[in-house]
């Protein structure tokens, strides 16, 4: 056997996280091949298809012979088709010049840490939060601030909080509203107070990849409405949730004119462009019939309503209604388990793949993930096997 010389990696390898729901995903799936019956509430993708007019936009893209290279920060048709639905749904101008496609959303955020972070310099982050927030900062040697969501603050921030964390050395701010662990939702007033006090040196970064996922006739409130700070706003958004497009890799943002040739940059180095037949199904996705989209949510709306009170009738449980996204995110203190240790439990014993609180920041201990992109039916089973293991 070859004896196998110690590779030296560049440092900020060792400081680069992950993402535990796809741990989760492979762990549920080799239980899945042992024989179990496995309820996966774990990973965050609607369990729908994609509507069949946006597959058939790729196949017909494809016949047409668009197989090439694109220009990297997009296809225009595309830009524009994304520039007219901004306006639509948010009531704002945004010009196809600032819009770059992406290879799904999470290329805009690691793009965007990539411009902010290095030594020296802060960006602060929701926690709990997305993942790849941290990971990607801790990755260019920035320092993570986190802004903690609280429990009792419906895990909105506070725009008070935010603004007295920032230093000199603040580059970057990263909101995400309806937020991913939490559902949680950000109401306007912090938003409008964040935006009154950000200074001229920070950017902002908006992930709004659950723009379209709200109840109770909630509205979203984006940050693209506010004029005053478009010159350091970066806005996040995709395909993946609102359309069930999560491995077709489509997203796109909006960046403000002192950004987007250095966006476009990275995307050269990085990817080339969006796979082309992908970016007319995103054209088809956006204009053609929201029917399927709009069904999905309806689904969405009435698993949340199945799923909350059954979650809060559990012993140790309390779990606030979700204003928005497909996620509970019940406090399991009185459980007396951490909630790694439940997620073990409830995986390894009951069959039901979740996430830990911990997997989404240091602020997260007693608390677990449902994603409840499933059926009624397989969200009743496993509330009920989950009774079991808790009685
Ligand atoms: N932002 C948030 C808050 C998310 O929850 C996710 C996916 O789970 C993403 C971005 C990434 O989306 P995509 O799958 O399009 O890369």
């Amino acid at each position: 056997m070859l004896t196998q010389t110690e590779l030296l990696q560049a440092e900020g390898m060792s400081r680069l996280g992950t993402e535990t729901a796809f741990e989760v995903l492979a762990r549920a799936a080799e239980l899945e091949r042992q024989g179990r019956d496995i309820i996966n509430l774990g990973i965050g993708q609607p369990d729908f298809k994609t509507p069949p007019h946006v597959v058939e936009a790729a196949i017909k893209a494809l016949q047409d012979g668009h197989h090439g290279y694109t220009p990297s920060q997009g296809i225009l048709e595309l830009r524009e088709v994304v520039a007219a639905d901004i306006h639509a749904r948010r009531g704002v101008e945004v010009s196809p010049a600032n819009i770059c496609i992406m290879p799904g959303g999470k290329p805009t955020m690691f793009f965007a840490i990539l411009m902010f972070g290095a030594k020296g310099s802060e960006i602060m982050y929701p926690d709990p939060g997305f993942p790849i927030y941290r990971s990607m900062i801790e990755y260019t040697g920035a320092k993570p601030v986190p802004i903690v969501l609280r429990e009792e603050n419906h895990f909105a921030f506070s725009a008070e909080e935010v603004l007295a964390q920032i230093t000199p050395a603040t580059r970057l701010i990263i909101v995400n509203s309806p937020g991913n662990p939490t559902g949680g939702v950000t109401p306007k007033e912090e938003v409008e107070k964040l935006v009154a006090g950000l200074p001229d040196h920070v950017a902002l970064m908006s992930d709004e990849i659950y723009s379209r996922m709200l109840y109770d006739g909630r509205e979203h409130v984006s940050f693209l409405s506010y004029p005053e700070i478009r010159d350091r706003l970066i806005v996040l958004d995709g395909w993946s949730k609102t359309y069930a497009m999560t491995g077709w890799r489509l997203g796109y943002s909006v960046w403000p004119d002192q950004l987007i040739d250095g966006v476009t940059r990275l995307c050269v180095n990085n990817h080339s462009c969006v796979n082309a037949p992908t970016q007319y199904a995103g054209i088809a996705a956006l204009q053609g019939p929201q029917e399927e989209a709009e069904a999905m949510m309806q689904a969405f709306n009435e698993r949340r309503r199945v799923i909350v009170p059954l979650l809060n009738q559990l012993p140790g449980f309390r779990c606030l209604d979700p204003g928005g996204a497909f996620y509970a995110f019940p406090n399991i203190s009185g459980t007396g388990m951490s909630g790694k240790e439940l997620q073990t439990r409830l995986l390894e014993e009951a069959g039901i793949a979740t996430v830990a609180g911990t997997s989404f920041g240091l602020h997260a201990e007693d608390f677990i993930r449902f994603s409840y992109a499933n059926s009624v039916e397989n969200i009743r089973e496993a509330v009920r096997r989950m009774g079991e293991l808790l009685r």
